[in-house]
């Protein structure tokens, strides 16, 4: 797993961070408690969570973020600071987390740094707990760095999330009578997704966001623009 460059700040670096850093930090901090028990969810309650300026794992392994590791790493703030963020959202999900990743790491320069935030769900929420406190993450980002993108996701496959909070437990495509991985999946989830939006990020980012839905062809994993 690669890690930002712990570049050495200055003096002066330091203290315009800390002077342009919201007073009621804590509130922000706080955030990602609602997603601590998702590895719960999936049966995988050891697995080590991930920072969101980290790398996910590789696929095979779950990696649900773990917000507040952003807050105890003052030299990644810094360096956020002053840099274009791109912010990503997805689902923890062992089969796509990575790819995904690769996926839009590719897409810009390397001084671009990515911000990921992955929990069960992706950016499709139905709990609105969940949903605003991803939508707080984004504000964040928005209000007190330079964010430059949004890409926010789903997946088709069965999606632990979408089924325990959505379904009782039962797989997406079983609760619906669809088949994994058919049109009606992914066009049910890619619904999901755009629903999503406007409940699981604020209005101010609208303008910068790309959906995506993320699904398999031929045990390939493919990543469509929704929107
Ligand atoms: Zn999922």
């Amino acid at each position: 797993m690669k890690n930002l460059h712990t570049k050495r700040g200055n003096g002066h670096e330091r203290s315009k961070v800390s002077k342009s850093l919201p007073k009621d930090i804590k509130r922000f901090v706080s955030l990602g408690a609602v997603f601590d028990g998702d590895l719960y969810l999936v049966g995988h309650p050891t697995t080590q969570k991930v920072g969101p300026h980290e790398e996910p794992w590789e696929t095979g392994t779950y990696s649900l973020t773990e917000w507040s590791k952003l807050f105890k790493t003052p030299q990644v703030l810094r360096r956020l600071k002053n840099q274009s963020v791109v912010l990503i959202f997805g689902c923890m999900d062992k089969r796509y987390a990575e790819a995904y990743y690769k996926f839009i790491r590719a897409k810009y320069d390397d001084d671009v740094i990515i911000v990921s935030i992955f929990v069960a769900g992706g950016i499709v929420q139905k709990d609105a707990k969940r949903a605003k406190a991803l939508k707080e993450m984004a504000e964040f980002f928005n209000k007190f760095f330079t964010l430059k993108a949004v890409h926010a996701s789903g997946h088709s496959g069965g999606c632990g999330g979408i089924s325990h909070f959505e379904h009782q437990g039962k797989k997406v495509y079983d609760a619906l009578g669809f088949k994994a991985f058919s049109n009606e999946e992914d066009e049910h989830i890619s619904s999901r997704i755009k629903q999503s939006k406007k409940s699981s990020l604020p209005r101010q980012v609208w303008r910068k966001t790309e959906l995506w839905l993320v699904t398999e062809l031929g045990g390939e994993v493919i990543i469509l623009f929704v929107k």
